[in-house]
Formats: structure tokens, sequence, C-alpha cells
């Protein structure tokens, strides 16, 4: 235990630390100023990326990308937007090699956009798309050059334990899963995050796109219900709202109270699908999503319990899309 504090105690440490230029002081100012108006405030977007997945999340000057959707124009763009370009992201994770959650990524590491990465997460498996093997090309020019640390998701932290907990310098802590190692598809290797404010008064759990043998593994076998605990204000809806992608226990442990969906209006896959919005309906919990909201913001004081409050486009719920349908998938019938 005391050996997986001190390794802990050095990703915090190099977390907190910032650039060399920012010195030692906490809270440095920056160059200029990120367009975010309250510099402690945890800001969670999940980016309206069409049919994939990309999540920003920013905290005290700390800038965390999980995914980066399926379209790296689009993920330019919004890096644009976002003021993003000539700055630092201090962690990335990349929660499992499919291309809605991979392509975006690679806009990262345009060097036009001259973005710093410190830490990359993934889990290593081989996986043969060239998309995948461009990005992981760029990534190891980067560590070959001392700029970025990689970090493989089933050893999180480097030093053989299933959780590694990373603190931002606005003091909201990242735990970062190790997948379920016998995950029979790239979907079940999804690696899992639990965000949590520095006041603890907000907290979300994005576990990409997770299928229901993974959910099953997080609780019964990693118990990660018990650490790093699995009850949350917000879920990022495993799978784009698919029914495979939650089960009645599922939602028993993270007890949301709302699910946001990233999912793009025209999909074929028929997400999101009617059996995991009744089961939504059935505990009680409304849901944003992309297609429908636009990028769904969500902004947490993290000081005296002051509550969060979710901003977007569209601010009406329960919303359904042009594609959503029943799925016919045998585990889904019913949902269990
Ligand atoms: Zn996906």
């Amino acid at each position: 235990m005391k050996h997986l504090a001190a390794l802990l105690a050095v990703v915090v440490a190099a977390l907190s630390a910032g650039s060399s230029s920012e010195g030692a002081t906490r809270r440095p100012a920056p160059v200029s100023p990120p367009p975010f108006a309250v510099r402690d405030t945890l800001v969670v977007r999940v980016l309206d990326v069409g049919q994939g997945d990309a999540t920003l999340i920013t905290n005290g000057g700390s800038r965390v990308l999980i995914d980066g959707g399926p379209d790296e124009a689009r993920m330019g763009a919004l890096l644009d937007s976002l003021g993003i370009d000539g700055q630092t992201i201090d962690v990335v994770i990349l929660t499992h090699q499919h291309a809605d959650h991979l392509v975006g990524l690679r806009a990262l590491f345009e060097s036009r956009r001259n973005i710093a990465v410190r830490y990359f997460f993934e889990n290593g498996d081989p996986y043969t798309a060239a998309n995948l093997r461009h990005l992981r090309d760029s990534i190891a020019a980067r560590v070959a050059r001392h700029e970025l640390v990689y970090r493989d998701t089933d050893d999180p932290c480097a030093n053989g334990q299933p959780l590694c907990t990373i603190t931002l310098k606005g003091g909201a802590k990242l735990h970062i899963m190790r997948p379920d190692p016998a995950g029979h598809d790239p979907n079940d290797r999804s690696t899992a995050v639990k965000l949590v404010a520095a006041d603890s008064s907000f907290t979300m759990w994005i576990a990409g796109d997770a299928e229901q043998d993974a959910i099953g593994w997080f609780l019964n076998e990693a118990h990660y219900d018990r650490n790093p605990g699995m009850h949350v204000d917000v879920l990022k809806a495993d799978h784009h709202g698919s029914c495979n992608g939650v089960t009645n226990a599922y939602l028993s442990a993270l007890a949301p109270s709302i699910v946001v969906a990233s999912v793009g209006a025209v999909n074929s896959y028929g997400h999101m699908h009617e059996q995991a919005k009744a089961l939504y309906v059935a505990h009680h919990v409304p849901w944003y999503r992309t297609d429908q909201n636009g990028t769904i913001e969500i902004r947490a004081p993290g000081a005296n319990g002051a509550r969060y409050s979710v901003h977007a486009r569209n601010p009406h719920t329960d919303l359904s899309g042009p594609s959503d349908r029943v799925s016919t998938q045998p585990q889904c019938n019913p949902v269990p």
C-alpha cells in the first residue's frame, strides 16, 4: 500500500506541477486565459461529435480528453472553438480501439496545432486498423522525444494496481480503472473512468462502449462498486445508448440522476435503443443526447457542495432521435 501511495503521489505531483515555466505555484496563471469562466469549476463537455464519443474535462487549468470521436476534421473544429491549439492536454484516454472513439484523437497530433499531451492512456491490445496505427505512431514519436508518457490501462499507474487516481489542478479526481482482462471484444475491453469534483459534490461515470459482460465484470469481479465506488450523479451512457450497454444491476449500482448519451442522429445501429430508454425511465433517470441536445456541458463549482448544472443548446430531456429503434439482440430481450 505504501508503495502504491508513493507511486500515486508521483503521478499527482507530475500533473499538479504543470510545465516547468509554471514553477512551484499551485495554480499558475495561464499565459493566455482559456475560455472557461471560473478557474476551479469542474467542467465536463460531452462533445457533439456525431456517432462516437469525445468528452473534454477541465478543472483548475488541467485538461482531460476521453476519446476523440469518429472524425478528425470535426474534432479539429471543436479544438479550434475551444481554444485548445497551443495548449496542454494533461491526460488523454482512449477507452478502446474503435474508430468512432479514436479517429478524432489524431487531430491532437497535427503539428500546426502545437498541442502538448502529457499522458496517453489506452489498452495496448493489437488492432490492425490503419487509423490506430497512425495514432500509435504519433504517440510513439512523442514518447521517444520524452514529450509524452504512455500508460497501458491494464496497469494504469504502472504499479500493478487496477486503479489509478489522478488529481487535477482544481482538485477534482480522476479514477482510471483497468478493463476486464478477459474481455472478448474491443467494447468489453473499455476502460472505465470515474470523475469526482474537489468537494465530491459531483461525480460522473464514463465507460466507453462497455457491454453487459464488461458491466458484470465491473460489478462482480473488479468490485468497482466498492472501490472507487459507482454511485454517481451522471452516467455517460455506455455504447451510445445501446441496450447491450446497460443492465438493471448497473443502473442500481450507479443510481445516476441523469444519463448523457453521445450518439449520431443518423446511425445504422438503432441507437438509442428503445429498451435502453425504457430502462432509464424505469429507474427514473432522464437523459440528454448529443444528437438532439448538441454538446452537453456540465458545470460543478467544486466548492461548498454547490450543485452542478447542465447546459445544452436544446435544454429538453428524454428526447428521441430519428434512428432510435427496438433492438432484436437476444441480450436485450429482456435487458437483464
Ligand atoms: Zn462507440
